[in-house]
């Protein structure tokens, strides 16, 4: 029989990304382990959800009991630990749930997997990996050259990013000190279908849509690293096959952009999409609002590691991935609307 993994935040982004991966391209059997917050939809694990080697459990990551169930149940050969509250705004304004969620939930999933772990025999025991899923942001701001390494040190600026890095900190402390055979992956910024419209691109869309004001924080120049989300899951897939316990990898796109590049872009492609008749002057609905709190400059990643020792690289040139991007949300007004529908406080940028 295939092997199970357990994906957490599978109904997310990224993580509904790993899920669709899995079960298209691999003969791995997937569990989805999801508490279905504002940010989790089913609906973005549709097409694959009636596969005999999908099971779906709706669980919190931070419920020791119902984790030691699901791992009882499902017997996995490995984890990867995408669950997450992840909007840097909401973290602002509301850190609590990202201390719980990204901190105390990252512990009690280890404290779970590591019973698991020490409880399998022989090879299981041998084969069993814990994948944890990270951010490029837990290195803090960059200046105008240089590009974080795994070996940066860390400097989280928000409530966000700290709880990411405090999370990264018990993971490495979790191998060395009970020797759970873990690997971490840092990412830069992702965008595709199926993000929920908080985050920087999917809300520009919609409110360009909408003929409603495009909001950029402070001057528009801050920079961020894209890419695509599933030349991530590609990268994650291999991390979590082939990466050497114990290490981090750094995966990015080197597709370094400013904010108001990124909405400018989005803008045109709009009007290359849209029949001329809806066609409107979309980058006159830019303005510029009060920077965010803490709000780093500028990310890049050097991703020399993860390309040398497992040959991966990023595939997908960002103009090309945002057109891609940009049609899905024209195409996918179910999905967009039952999102946005669940959750009508949509926040500003990521
Ligand atoms: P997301 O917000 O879209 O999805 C998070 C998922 O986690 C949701 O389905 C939510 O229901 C679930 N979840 C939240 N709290 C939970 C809990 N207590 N128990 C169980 N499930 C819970 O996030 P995303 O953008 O898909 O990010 C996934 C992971 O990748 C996160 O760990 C994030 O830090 C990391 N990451 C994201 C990016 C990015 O650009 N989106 C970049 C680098 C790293």
């Amino acid at each position: 029989m295939s092997k199970s993994l357990l994906i957490t935040g599978g109904a997310g982004f990224i993580g509904s990304a790993v899920v669709r991966h899995l079960i298209h391209n691999t003969d791995y059997r997937v569990v989805n382990l999801d508490r279905l917050t504002y940010a989790g939809n089913l609906d973005s694990v549709a097409e694959v959800s009636n596969s005999s080697r999908y099971a779906f459990e709706q669980v919190d990551i931070r419920d020791r009991r119902e984790l030691d169930r699901v791992f009882r149940e499902h017997r996995p050969a490995g984890v990867m630990h995408l669950a997450a509250e992840s909007h840097v705004d909401r973290s602002i304004e509301g850190p609590a749930d990202f201390i719980d969620t990204n901190i105390v939930g990252t512990y009690t999933l280890l404290e779970a997997s590591r019973a698991y772990w020490n409880e399998l025999e022989g090879q299981s025991k041998a084969d069993f990996r814990y994948h944890h899923i990270s951010t490029d942001e837990v290195y803090g701001s960059l200046g105008e050259t240089g590009l974080f390494t795994e070996e940066t040190p860390y400097a989280p600026n928000s409530p966000y990013s700290a709880s990411k890095a405090a999370s990264d900190h018990l993971v490495r402390a979790w191998h060395h000190t009970y020797g759970l055979p873990v690997v971490t992956s840092n990412c830069s910024n992702n965008y595709g279908p199926y993000q929920f419209p908080e985050k920087l691109i999917p809300h520009m869309i919609l409110n360009a849509l909408d003929g409603k004001p495009l909001p950029i924080y402070g001057d528009g120049s801050n920079i961020r690293d894209w890419l695509y989300v599933d030349d991530h899951v590609r990268a994650l897939v291999r991390i979590f096959e082939r990466g050497r316990l114990g290490e981090n990898y750094n995966v990015g796109g080197h597709n370094e952009r400013t904010n108001l590049e990124v909405v400018n872009t989005l803008c045109d492609l709009l009007n290359e999409l849209l029949p001329e008749s809806v066609h409107r002057p979309h980058r006159k609905l830019i303005s510029f609002v009060k920077d965010r709190p803490g709000h780093d400059r500028r990310y890049g990643m050097d991703i020399n590691k993860v390309r040398q020792e497992l040959g991966w690289r990023p595939e997908w040139e960002f103009e090309a991935g945002l057109k891609m991007t940009v049609n899905w949300y024209l195409e996918n007004g179910p999905w967009v609307r039952g999102a946005v529908g669940r959750e009508t406080a949509i926040r500003m940028v990521a």
